[in-house]
């Protein structure tokens, strides 16, 4: 029979970590199950290279960091340095956390059962934390799959001699081609980075444009791709996962016959830094109430935008079922005690996740504390 668990965290940052380390206190037994490959991996994947991490508490709030260990330090380190001391943190205190393991759906059982299905296997537990921040990954919207595409340039120096494909037309696409042509550029490689966008004009900043100039200048093979659509996830005769894309038709001969010109790339050598949207649509598919925003009730949210419905502990509208931190930011809503509803502002900060964590997890003793007695 598998293990049961007390709390299973769904996403291993800073809220998701909180969580465990109140749970770990509590005596209550957890798992973390994280998708990345490493702790932090949402933070790992967003912050710039040498990013300062500040340690930022909100101005309504009087109460320092509660958790040293996973506290960005006053001297605002670079985020390489915040990312090694959690870990170290984690190690001392025997935090465990359950890496590549990918959140897929959940099932009720039973009454206070819930079922996780990853994308390795299950996971059982009595009560769950939505801890997975605010990045959902934009799907490339092919016929196929596309799970092996990559997402950010972890280590440039994997492409050196490999032809990439990178797609998506704004700033975050446009640093992962400047970045990897220069480490390919200085390695003496000349297979290009193939730089494709959906449509025709590329929108980035006045920086970005001026460094992807500077490495064009400086000799980088850099091929842009316009009107470039990916269109198919497929497998080769030789087993491989590739990705073909074709640019917008070009006329041939007569104004009725298009020629599409299409390349194929192995999905492992293609980045896609296509964006990323809230997990509005995770939270639709568990049924987990949510406000759709007017005018008249929101301040923070745009109309037509959907709030999640939580108690004042962060429990949704399913009993057992929590979500925190980067997940619920910038705004939710919140049942008041009179039984009124309204919006809350929730800072997307390392401190408001951490204080989450923590306030989702004294829910549940609590809910646990009144289930006994009655
Ligand atoms: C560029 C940038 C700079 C920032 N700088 C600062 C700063 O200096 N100071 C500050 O206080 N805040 C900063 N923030 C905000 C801060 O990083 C977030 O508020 C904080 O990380 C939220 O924590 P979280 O635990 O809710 O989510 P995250 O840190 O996003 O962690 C969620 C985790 O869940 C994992 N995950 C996602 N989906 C799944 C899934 N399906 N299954 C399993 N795991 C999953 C992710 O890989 C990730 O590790 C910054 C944000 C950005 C984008």
């Amino acid at each position: 029979m598998s293990q049961r668990y007390d709390i299973i965290i769904i996403g291993g940052g800073p809220g998701g970590i909180a969580a465990a380390v109140k749970a770990k206190e509590a005596g209550k037994s957890y798992v973390i199950l994280e998708k990345g490959r490493r702790v932090l991996q949402g933070i790992i994947d967003s912050y710039p290279k040498g990013k300062k991490v500040y340690p930022t508490i909100p101005r309504n709030e009087e109460k320092p960091f509660p958790i040293p260990g996973i506290t960005p330090p006053k001297e605002k380190i670079p985020v390489e340095a915040y990312v090694d001391q959690v870990e170290e943190f984690l190690k001392n205190d025997a935090i465990e956390i359950q890496l590549d393991e990918e959140y897929m759906d959940l099932e009720e059982e039973g009454p206070r059962s819930y079922r996780i299905k990853t994308r390795k296997g299950f996971f059982y537990g009595r009560n769950v934390i939505f801890a997975f921040g605010s990045n959902v990954p934009n799907d490339l919207g092919i016929y196929g799959e596309a799970k092996t595409v990559r997402r950010n340039l972890e280590t440039p120096e994997e492409y050196i001699n490999v032809s990439t494909l990178v797609i998506g037309g704004g700033n975050a696409a446009a640093d992962v081609v400047a970045a990897l042509s220069k480490v390919k550029r200085e390695a003496g490689d000349h297979t290009p980075v193939y730089w494709g966008h959906i449509k025709e004009r590329f929108e980035i900043n006045k920086d970005t444009a001026r460094d992807l100039g500077e490495e064009i200048l400086l000799g980088g093979q850099i091929r842009i791709l316009q009107g470039a659509i990916p269109k198919i996830g497929e497998v080769d005769s030789e087993g491989i996962d590739r990705l073909y894309i074709h640019q917008s038709p070009g006329l041939y001969g007569r104004d009725d016959v298009f020629m599409y010109q299409g390349m194929s790339f192995p999905m492992k050598n293609v980045i896609a830094c296509i964006g990323t949207h809230g997990p509005s649509a995770i939270f639709n598919n568990l049924h987990l109430q949510q406000i759709t925003c007017t005018g008249d009730i929101c301040k923070i949210a745009r109309e037509g935008e959907q709030l999640l419905l939580l108690s004042s502990s962060l429990q949704t509208s399913r009993r057992g079922i929590y979500a925190i931190g980067g997940s619920i930011s910038p705004s939710h809503m919140e049942i008041l005690p009179d039984g009124t509803i309204k919006e809350k502002k929730h800072s997307n900060l390392i401190y408001t996740a951490i204080i989450d964590g923590i306030m989702a997890v004294e829910g549940i003793l609590n809910s646990e504390e009144q289930a006994k007695l009655k």
